[in-house]
């Protein structure tokens, strides 16, 4: 012992749970003291697994790549993405899907902007989601001195999302997850920013101070029971109203209250119109499903009842011509009932005669439960004046759209390659169909019916372009089951590269690119006659089919109806990665789709 180290050596370990094993052994004391010690890194996992949270969609890099790495060795689901943008749409939609918030993990600034689009998206469409982005070091970017990404993310998060927070010590985690994910799923969902800076990570303390530290959240988005006063007074409107209708939103979709939904329009006789997310709540074949006579059924209602559905653009604000207003700024004379988590969302465009303020879940039940009680199997259904016009209206449009649909016209249009895809999702009512474009957009809400809840996801209350690819790989790693994505050729651009991403997992995803060489079309041509193409035309007769095939997946050119019928039916079948090339004739389609009254220009005309 000649040698006696005058300090004690100190080696620390993980062990097989995670935590760091610290072996003190001092020649002076003598003898050897083990304890537990875990870090910011397994305290942010834990904490995440405490909430069932099993799930993170990402992208590595500094300061998180150690993060993603222990936590796929904790087993939980690490699914790495090519883009931010993208794995935070990801996570978005898995919220909107399971209730629970999906977890979008990225580097400092540009990562972390990069995931902020789609925070901010998840936000305005009410999608419970947390994007946790690693940060530089605070004394730093506080006094602007140029660190490594510098950037104060809190900061520029915080008029972005519902919530942001950051967690500067390690025995902080536990509250600052429970914090984010009470703010995700409380009340209206929506997107919440955790900010973990770089320095958290390596943060170390006792186990079990830690374990203790971390808190499991107790009813985090609790039951809230409309006032009787209240649900009285919208059944009282019900019973006055000689053409009522309801509107489902995908707030109702995110809700998961599909039985007592189905329940209360079976039971009033109501005819109900689903906005696009909300499709399949009730099977859109059903007989009150007023979708194939929306612009009969919008103006001539006199009491309109609004569930998980804001009346924003989407529904012209509730008034103008749309409603039957005389001018596009004219009320129609509706009386709207609103059945809403948020009580500051009545009156935020036209008056709301009764608002029901409260999950829709215990809203839908209140108000069966007054029906029964007041009118009981004596319920006076809507008018036959009023559903029989509907359904006359109905049938002359199914009839038209049959028509259309029958055409096989040569190259394909929207409307042949559309009714493959109807086929497809009637025989497969399980799949998710994710679309996004313009016309590729209009065309599939209208033309593809939906039988089951929250199998429709789609570019939401923005309109957004790029959920494409994030949206369909979220999909078939929460649910299971198929998906098929009904892409515009120019949507598919923004999140192209993760058809890598869907290899790389492996999932049953048939991507259809509806391929008409450009934004809109193919057509447009440069007025100077110079070298640059025309600013909405794409290279013409592009292969995107290669890009699929380039990372091991099927892909497939599709010049006819029963080339992409084939196709699909494989790709379905097989359940591997297919990319579908559709060649769509260049001159379909509208300039914006049917949005064309946005268009600045358009409106001159
Ligand atoms: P859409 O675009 O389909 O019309 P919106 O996104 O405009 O639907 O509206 C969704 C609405 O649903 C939001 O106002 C939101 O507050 C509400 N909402 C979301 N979840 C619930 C819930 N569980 N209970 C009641 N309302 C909800």
């Amino acid at each position: 012992m000649g040698s006696v180290e005058p300090q004690a050596s100190v080696e620390a370990k993980l062990n097989s749970g995670g935590q760091i094993v610290v072996n003190a052994d001092s020649q002076e004391v003598r003898h050897e003291v083990s304890r537990e010690v875990t870090d910011g890194f397994h305290l942010v996992i834990d904490a995440l697994k405490l909430n069932g949270i099993d799930t993170i969609f990402g992208l590595p890099g500094i300061p998180i790549t150690d993060f993603a790495r222990k936590a796929q060795a904790e087993g939980m689901r690490v699914i790495s993405f090519r883009h931010e943008q993208n794995a935070g749409n990801a996570a978005a939609v898995a919220g909107f899907l399971t209730q629970k918030p999906g977890i979008c993990l990225t580097v400092s600034a540009p990562g972390f902007l990069n995931g902020l689009t789609a925070l901010t998206n998840a936000t305005t469409n009410c999608f419970p989601m947390i994007l946790i982005s690693g940060s530089s070091e605070r004394e730093i970017v506080d006094l602007q001195q140029g660190d490594y990404e510098e950037m104060d993310q809190l900061a520029i998060a915080k008029p972005l999302c519902k919530a942001a927070f950051r967690v500067l010590h390690a025995e902080d985690i536990g509250v600052g997850i429970a914090r984010a994910i009470r703010a995700a799923l409380s009340g209206r969902p929506g997107g919440v920013y955790l900010d973990l800076p770089a320095k958290l990570f390596a943060q170390t303390m006792d186990a079990e101070t830690g374990r203790k530290s971390l808190i499991k959240v107790v009813d985090p988005a609790p039951q809230q029971i409309p006032g009787a006063d209240a649900v009285m007074r919208a059944v009282d409107l019900l019973k006055g109203a000689k053409r009522p209708l309801i509107v489902l939103g995908k707030g109702a979709a995110y809700a998961q209250a599909d039985a007592g939904i189905r329940a209360l329009i079976e039971k009033t006789g109501i005819p109900y119109l689903p906005m696009s997310m909300a499709k399949g709540l009730l099977p859109d074949t059903h007989e009150l499903c007023a979708s194939a006579a929306r612009s009969f059924v919008l103006p001539g209602a006199d009491v309109v009842m609004l569930i998980g559905a804001r009346l924003n653009w989407l529904l012209s604000h509730g008034k103008g011509k749309t409603w039957g207003g005389k001018t596009h700024k004219d009320w129609g004379g509706q009386k709207f009932i609103q059945i809403d988590i948020s009580p500051q969302e009545a009156d935020s465009n036209v008056r709301i005669d009764a608002p029901l303020v409260g999950d829709i879940g215990s809203c839908v039940s209140a108000l069966l439960a007054a029906i029964e009680s007041t009118a009981g199997s004596n319920w006076a259904k809507p008018p036959a004046e009023w559903t029989g016009a509907i359904a006359e209206r109905k049938n002359k449009n199914v009839a038209k759209m049959a028509e259309t649909l029958a055409r096989n016209p040569v190259p394909m249009n929207f409307h042949s390659a559309l009714a493959v895809v109807r086929d497809i999702i009637k025989a497969n009512p399980d799949a998710i169909l994710v679309n996004e474009g313009a016309n590729a957009l209009d065309f599939t809400r209208s033309i593809v019916d939906m039988v089951k809840p929250r199998k429709r996801l789609d570019v939401g209350t923005w309109g957004i372009m790029g959920i494409g690819m994030g949206f369909s790989v979220a999909a078939a790693i929460v649910s299971g089951e198929p998906v098929i994505a009904i892409e515009g050729d120019s949507a598919f651009g923004f999140s192209g590269m993760e058809v890598e991403t869907l290899c790389r997992y492996n999932l049953p995803v048939c991507v259809v690119v509806l391929n008409n060489n450009g934004v809109y079309g193919g057509t447009d041509v440069n007025p100077t006659g110079g070298p640059d193409a025309a600013p909405t035309v794409f290279v013409k007769g592009a292969r995107y089919d290669k890009m699929m095939e380039a990372f091991g997946g099927v892909g497939v050119h599709a010049t006819t109806p029963a080339e992409l019928r084939k196709a699909m039916e494989e790709a379905l079948r097989s359940k591997k990665p297919t990319l579908i090339n559709a060649v769509i004739d260049e001159t379909a389609g509208t300039e914006s789709g049917r949005i064309t009254s946005l268009n600045p220009s358009a409106k001159k005309k």
